[in-house]
């Protein structure tokens, strides 16, 4: 499982960086995220979901 990022919607808004800061970093240019997790171990599975779902504009999902 992996997380994938619209950057078209990513408002750089950071939530999930809150949740998981060493899965995720903005870009210094652009304030959009960056997913540094090439794969989610299954064992944080339930951390990846929080992720997705406090992102207020909906840019993340698991696939
Ligand atoms: S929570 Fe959503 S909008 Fe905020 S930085 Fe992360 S992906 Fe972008």
């Amino acid at each position: 499982m992996r997380i994938e990022a619209d950057l078209d919607r990513c408002m750089g808004t950071a939530n999930c960086m809150v949740v998981a800061p060493d899965w995720f970093e903005l870009g210094e240019d652009d304030d959009q995220v960056r997913v540094l997790i090439t794969s989610v171990p299954d064992d944080q599975r339930a951390l990846a979901e929080d992720a997705v779902r406090r992102c207020p504009v909906g840019a993340l999902r698991l696939v």
